[in-house]
């Protein structure tokens, strides 16, 4: 996403209220680029976005995914897994991929000019 290692430091180092909404937005974006992509669920997101180096905690990507829910960008459900119990998130439009399996995050390669 960010490819430019400066601009991305940048945003970490100056951590300045509207630098962190970047950040965020940023986060928000790629959360959105993988939901159009498939399925997904927190613990996968936190996997991918740690591999394109945002780092980010279930404490803030959880009420971040809420919140994309809540804005109508995304739609979830429950998902039975054996004992556990996740919630998967998809993209809310009706064209949804409702019988596409949860994405792990291995679908987004890394590439030099790959924007997200
Ligand atoms: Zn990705």
């Amino acid at each position: 996403m960010v490819r430019s290692p400066v601009l991305k430091s940048k945003l970490v180092r100056d951590n300045k209220a509207e630098d962190r909404d970047l950040y965020s937005g940023l986060i928000r974006l790629h959360v959105l680029h993988h939901a159009v992509e498939g399925p997904i669920f927190g613990l996968g997101m936190m996997e991918e976005l740690a591999r394109h180096d945002y780092r980010i905690s279930p404490g803030s990507l959880y009420p971040l995914l809420q919140g994309l829910e809540k804005k109508g960008y995304l739609r979830s459900t429950e998902d039975r897994n054996g004992k556990s119990l996740r919630r998967v998130y998809v993209l809310a439009s009706d064209r949804t991929q409702t019988a596409r399996q949860p994405n792990s995050g291995t679908s987004c390669p890394r590439g030099r000019n790959r924007r997200f």
